[in-house]
């Protein structure tokens, strides 16, 4: 056994995750399934990665000074990155978000010392939606500047500069394909372009959730969401500038009951406690192994990403009542 090498900074913690066989997709796909674990980040999800990449790019164009602030609007996983990339460099970091989102996600984002400004809900249309709120803000603010995640290419420069080698030694180079859903597609893209840069014959697919406009884009040269998913973090309804040349081969459309069953097969047999992407992500996989086998490839192995661990999910993937008011099944330990 090699222990991780040791850092001299926190935020060298970001990254060098550890890759995993997933014992259950490996079997329902006859291939090796491969997971990348981005729970195993400082931030507990794959966005870490790009948050450091967009303050580091922000501090080499001189943009962002000495004590400055990074200013975003995100509900999510980007916002915890950037908070706690903001502490380690000593930065500010004001999220904007909705005021319908989570308690749990407002209270994280609070305990780790980011300002929060909630804004109401309100169509993308509108200017006072909080990605347009956290746009004005930064412009309005001595020495911030907008992360602008989802058109900010940093983002997917941190899965071209890490996570696709990192995937390409931890396999050896023997890797036949690799698939993820796509939120800001920073991932997707980024890993897709890193890994052909090793060996263009390895396959990138993206796997999509429901309400997403991708999959009919890279299927029919369409954007056309069609039904819906509660998955957070993925389901994108443009070309960002991230996915803007993305090495995508083919495309699967994953429902949340398919994702689901993998969230809850991998927590009850393999002991991984995951988000709902995470489960999509497998479920496209598989459905991926399954392609190239039949495709006639021998020894074939998928990796893919295991994006943000499933504590924070606690009161919707893993509450019994939540999931009843969603029309999903429940997992049986929750039942009684
Ligand atoms: N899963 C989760 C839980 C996320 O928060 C995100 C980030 N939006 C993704 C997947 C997708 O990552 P990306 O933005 O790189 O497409």
């Amino acid at each position: 056994m090699t222990a991780p090498a040791p850092q001299r900074s926190t935020l060298d913690l970001i990254g060098n995750t550890p890759l995993v066989l997933l014992k259950g997709p490996s079997e329902a796909a006859g291939c090796e399934i491969w997971g990348k674990c981005e729970f195993a980040n400082p931030g507990a999800s794959v966005k870490d990665r790009a948050a450091l990449w967009i303050v580091r790019d922000a501090e080499a164009r001189g943009e962002l000074k000495p004590g400055g602030t990074v200013i975003e609007g995100t509900a999510g996983n980007t916002g915890i990155g950037i908070a706690l990339v903001c502490n380690a460099l000593g930065y500010k970091a004001v999220i904007v978000m909705p005021d319908n989102q989570s308690k749990e996600k407002m209270d994280t984002l609070r305990a780790l010392g980011a300002q929060l400004v909630t804004v109401p809900p309100t169509k993308f249309s509108d200017p006072n939606h909080f990605v347009h709120t956290s746009r004005r803000l930064a412009a309005e603010t001595e020495g911030a500047i907008w992360a602008n995640q989802f058109d900010n290419i940093a983002n997917r420069k941190s899965h071209i500069e890490s996570t696709a080698p990192e995937i390409w030694q931890q396999m050896d180079g023997r890797i036949d394909g690799f698939t993820c859903a796509a939120g800001t597609g920073g991932t997707i893209a980024g890993t897709g372009m890193g890994l052909k840069a090793f060996d263009e014959g390895i396959t990138i697919a993206l796997t999509d959730p429901y309400g997403a406009a991708l999959y009919n884009y890279y299927a029919h040269g369409e954007l056309k969401a069609e039904g819906n998913s509660v998955a957070e973090g993925i389901g994108q309804g443009r070309i960002t500038a991230n996915l803007d040349g993305a090495p995508i081969d083919t495309q699967f459309r994953i429902s949340d009951e398919k994702g689901l069953e993998w969230v809850r097969r991998l927590l009850a047999e393999e002991g991984l406690c995951l988000g709902l992407s995470s489960g999509i992500n497998v479920a496209g996989a598989v459905e991926l192994g399954r392609k190239l086998v039949a495709e006639g490839k021998r020894d074939v192995r998928v990796a893919t990403i295991l994006c943000d661990t499933g504590f924070r999910y606690l009161s919707s993937l893993y509450n019994r009542e939540w999931l009843e008011s969603k029309g999903l099944p429940v997992f049986p330990w929750l039942a009684s």
